[in-house]
């Protein structure tokens, strides 16, 4: 772990065992590193089915058990289960990036969670997805709050891992760790519109897996 000082973190309601959904290695890492600093004993639950293409979901995935490994920390590998999604996706495809489809995929993302967390003993879930600053953490934590109601004692943890230095370290530790740089959100929907965006100012098109964090430096 990093020698970053950073302030006190405590779990709410006085638990000690989290669940913590990530969604790749550079928004996890200043996170993991952060609970892991305050002495929290937590899990990584991957569940992510919105990534696309498969090839673009094991990098994420492979990256962010590299780095689970690394410190020690147990990873669950939940399913892939993109039929799923695009079912639930319907209709939605020409959403704007934080509109309808993106409430839909933090819904799903959480609820899996959730389940997870009360079939498995863990008293509170919590995801490294607010630390991007492309996402709406309001629609977040209202996804959070949403998967875990029905669970009697189930409790989601809103706390700002974007705040008193958090995003500056999450590109600290990146760069550090020289992990894959990702250059759209993960869906096929998104993947589309950034290639567009990008089309519409002349720029390349996405290629997946060849930048990380640190070569834009050199
Ligand atoms: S843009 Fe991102 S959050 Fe929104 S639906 Fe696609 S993968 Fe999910």
């Amino acid at each position: 772990m990093s020698d970053i000082t950073r302030p006190p973190l405590t779990l709410p309601n006085g638990a000690n065992k989290l669940l913590l959904h990530s969604c790749c290695a550079p928004c996890s890492g200043e996170v993991m590193e952060a609970i892991a600093a305050a002495g929290i004993d937590y899990t990584i639950f991957f569940y992510n089915p919105n990534i696309h293409p498969q090839k673009e979901y094991l990098l994420r995935k492979e990256e962010n058990i590299r780095f689970a490994e690394k410190h020690g920390v147990p990873f669950i590998d939940a399913d892939y289960d993109t039929d799923n999604w695009f079912e639930r996706a319907k209709g939605m495809e020409w959403e704007p990036e934080r509109g309808a489809r993106c409430t839909m995929c933090f819904d799903m993302r959480f609820e899996r969670t959730a389940l997870y967390a009360h079939e498995n003993g863990f008293p509170v879930i919590t995801s490294c997805l607010g630390i991007s600053r492309w996402k709406n953490m309001q629609q977040i934590n209202e996804c959070g709050e949403r998967a875990a109601a029905p669970y009697p004692g189930l409790v989601y943890w809103d706390y700002n891992w974007r705040k008193k230095g958090g995003s500056a370290r999450m590109i600290e530790i990146s760069k550090r760790e020289r992990f894959y740089q990702q250059e759209y959100c993960g869906c096929v929907y998104s993947l589309r519109d950034s290639n567009l965006h990008r089309k519409s100012q002349g720029r390349p098109l996405i290629k997946l897996g060849v930048l990380y964090y640190g070569d834009e430096d050199e």
